[in-house]
C-alpha cells in the first residue's frame, strides 16, 4: 500500500510559516505584493485567479487582480505589464494563461521583469534553471520537489520518468530531478511503448492532461507516483492522469487528485513572491 502524499496538509503547514514571515516583513515595512493579470472570461482561469488572490490575501500579502477585455490589444497589455514592472508595490507579476489568440504569449512572458516573474516562465529564468542555477522556478515542479523533500524521498541515482514535456511542467521537472542526480527520461505522445518505459521508473511524474491514463501496467512495484493531471470526468468530477485506486497498491508513495500537487503549486507561487520581496530589500 502506498503512502499518500498529502499536498494539502503540506501546503497548509508551509503557508502557516509563510504567514508569520509575511507578518515579520510587514513589520519591517515590506509587504510582498502580487498582481495577477487576467484577460477575457475563461471560467477555469477565473477560478485559478480567484484562488491565487485568496491565498495571497490570507497570507497578509498585497494582492491585486487586473481584469482586461478579451479584445485588449497586445500593445496595451504589454504597456500594462511595463507599468507593473515599475510599480514597487508589486514583487510578483503573473499573467494568467491561456491568452486570446491575437496576443503572442511569448512576447508577453518576455515583457515581465524576470525578477518579478514568480511563475518562472520567463526565458531568462528557464535558462537559469537549465544551467543549474535556478532563481524563479515554475511553481508546479517546484512544489513537487518540496514534496520529495518533506517526505524524505531520495532522488540520487534513481530512475525518474516524466510523462509530458510542456515548458511549464514536464521540461522544468526533468531539470529539477537532474539537479538532484536522478537519471531522467522524458516521455511524450510519440514515445514508443510508454508503459514499458514508465515501468522502469523509481520516480514517475505524470503531466499529460488525460484522465486516468496511467494504469497499473505503467507502474513498477515500489515506485513513487506523482500525478499532476487535472481533468474532469463525464460527471464533472476532478480526476488525475493516474488511475489512483489501481496504482496505489503498487506505489510506495502517491499523490491524490485533488489535494495533491495542486495546493503545492499555489503555495510555491506565494513563496516566490515573498522571496522576490526579500531579495529586493537586500
Ligand atoms: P500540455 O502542455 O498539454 O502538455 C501535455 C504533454 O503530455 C505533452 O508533452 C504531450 O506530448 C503529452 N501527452 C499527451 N498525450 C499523451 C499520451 N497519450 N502519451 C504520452 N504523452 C502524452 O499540458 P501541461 O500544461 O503540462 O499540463 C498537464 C496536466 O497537468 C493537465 O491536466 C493540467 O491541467 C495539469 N496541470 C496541473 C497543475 C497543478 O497545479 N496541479 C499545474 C499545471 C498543469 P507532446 O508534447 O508529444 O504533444
Amino acid at each position: 500500500m502506498g503512502i499518500k502524499i498529502d499536498g494539502k496538509a503540506l501546503a497548509d503547514k508551509i503557508q502557516a510559516d509563510m504567514k508569520l514571515e509575511v507578518e515579520q516583513l510587514v513589520s519591517q515595512g515590506v509587504q510582498p505584493g502580487l498582481v495577477v493579470l487576467l484577460v477575457g472570461e475563461n471560467p477555469a482561469s477565473q477560478t485559478y485567479v480567484k484562488n491565487k488572490e485568496l491565498a495571497a490575501t490570507r497570507l497578509g500579502m498585497h494582492s491585486e487582480v487586473s481584469l482586461y477585455e478579451a479584445s485588449i490589444t497586445e500593445a496595451d497589455l504589454l504597456a500594462e505589464i511595463q507599468r507593473y514592472n515599475e510599480d514597487p508595490k508589486f514583487h510578483g507579476i503573473l499573467v494568467q494563461l491561456p491568452l486570446p489568440e491575437h496576443i503572442d504569449s511569448e512576447k508577453v512572458l518576455l515583457a515581465i521583469d524576470p525578477k518579478k516573474d514568480v511563475d518562472g516562465f520567463h526565458p531568462m529564468n528557464l535558462g537559469k534553471l537549465f544551467m543549474g542555477a535556478p532563481e524563479m522556478i515554475p511553481c508546479t515542479p517546484y512544489g513537487i520537489m518540496k514534496m520529495f523533500e518533506a517526505y524524505d524521498i531520495d532522488l540520487e541515482g534513481k530512475n525518474a520518468v516524466v510523462i509530458g514535456r510542456s515548458n511549464i511542467v514536464g521540461k522544468p521537472m526533468a531539470h529539477l530531478l537532474l539537479e538532484k542526480n536522478a537519471t531522467v527520461t522524458v516521455t511524450h505522445s510519440r514515445t514508443k511503448d510508454l508503459p514499458a518505459v514508465a515501468k522502469q521508473a523509481d520516480i514517475l511524474v505524470v503531466a499529460i492532461g488525460r484522465g486516468h491514463f496511467v494504469t497499473k501496467e505503467f507502474v513498477k512495484e515500489g515506485a513513487v507516483v506523482i500525478d499532476v493531471g487535472m481533468n474532469r470526468d463525464e460527471n464533472g468530477k476532478l480526476i488525475g492522469d493516474v488511475k489512483y485506486d489501481e496504482v496505489e497498491p503498487l506505489a510506495s508513495y502517491i499523490t491524490p487528485v485533488p489535494k495533491g500537487v495542486g495546493p503545492m503549486t499555489i503555495t510555491m507561487l506565494m513563496a516566490q513572491t515573498i522571496e522576490a520581496a526579500k531579495r529586493k530589500e537586500r
